[in-house]
């Protein structure tokens, strides 16, 4: 079994991305909107901050009351839309309730939407166009690749269909050219269907779901869940002390797929702010 070290993989990644940065001839930026108290959310914006000053990206954060109202959070994007520093945009999720989650992702300019969260961009990752695309599920194939694992032609098994993680990593598989099922809570059989990945992605949101008994021997197997214990450990979706010995490569959680999903924004704002910068060139 081997261990797929996320931790390390996604550091590689944000050297490079360090390296790209200092090479550049502009600064990318990314602004960060947070509405309201969520403790968790403050946490993930923070980080993220911190990532992007490592990394020599301009960072701002645009913490709003609970109370704001949409056409105050709406005129804040279009402001940042408009600002030549900001090259990314990112509205952490969840909103309060009482905001249009789809109007105010909608809002954001489709070429600063580094989450991959605009229909624009939802779009070209459907149709496997040049895009943004949302991040942890890129950060799932990054791992599968720098791993070494053969995607074409495997099967993969996504278990978790949400917008956000599952679907688009399915999507993103079936574009490396694996053959996907796409499960979820109505999927009858669930077992005997994950015994026949070679590939499992676990997204699911409940801890040690997956056990040894719904993993095939040699299969490559990633975890995107995170899920805190009563005793304040986390753990991900797959039961690790028992499957990790019947798998060729495992994420372990923490340390797997989470990450990656910091790298991953980088690497999608580094992208924005050279399109930016190859257009002021020619
Ligand atoms: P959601 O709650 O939005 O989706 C969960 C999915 O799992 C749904 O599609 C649901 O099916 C499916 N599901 C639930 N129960 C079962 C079951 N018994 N059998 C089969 N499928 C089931 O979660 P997210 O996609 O947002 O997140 C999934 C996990 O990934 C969470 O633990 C989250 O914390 C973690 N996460 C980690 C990130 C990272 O950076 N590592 C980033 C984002 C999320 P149905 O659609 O039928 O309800």
């Amino acid at each position: 079994m081997r261990l797929i070290d996320g931790k390390g993989i996604a550091q590689g990644i944000r050297t490079s991305i360090k390296e790209s940065i200092a090479s550049l001839k502009i600064r990318p930026g990314l602004a960060a909107i947070l509405v309201g108290k969520n403790e968790a959310s403050k946490v993930y914006v923070r980080n993220k901050r911190k990532a992007c000053e490592e990394a020599g990206i301009y960072s701002e954060e645009h913490a709003l009351p609970e109370e704001t109202s949409e056409t105050d959070l709406l005129l804040l994007i279009e402001k940042l839309n408009q600002a030549p520093a900001i090259h990314g945009i990112l509205v952490q999720l969840p909103l309060p309730k009482g905001l249009n989650e789809r109007r105010i992702l909608d809002a954001v300019a489709p070429e600063k939407d580094i989450d991959g969260f605009h229909y624009m961009n939802v779009g070209k990752l459907v149709a496997n166009e040049n895009g943004f695309y949302p991040c942890t599920p890129l950060g799932v194939i990054a791992l599968l690749k720098e791993t070494g694992v053969a995607i074409a032609g495997a099967h993969a098994v996504v278990v978790g269909r949400s917008n956000i993680v599952g679907k688009p990593v399915a999507l993103l598989l079936l574009h490396e050219n694996a053959t996907v099922t796409l499960c979820h809570s109505k999927t009858k059989g669930l077992a005997q269907i994950c015994r026949q990945a070679d590939i499992l992605v676990a997204a699911i949101g409940k801890a040690k779901f997956v056990t040894a008994d719904m993993v095939k021997e040699g299969a490559v197997v990633i975890d995107v869940g995170i899920n805190r214990l009563e005793d304040g450990k986390l753990v991900g979706d797959v039961d690790f002390e028992s499957v990790a010995e019947k798998t060729f490569a495992i994420t372990p959680v923490p340390g797997g797929v989470g990450p990656m999903t910091i790298a991953m924004l980088l690497a999608n704002t580094l992208q924005s702010a050279v399109a930016v910068a190859t257009d002021h060139k020619e």
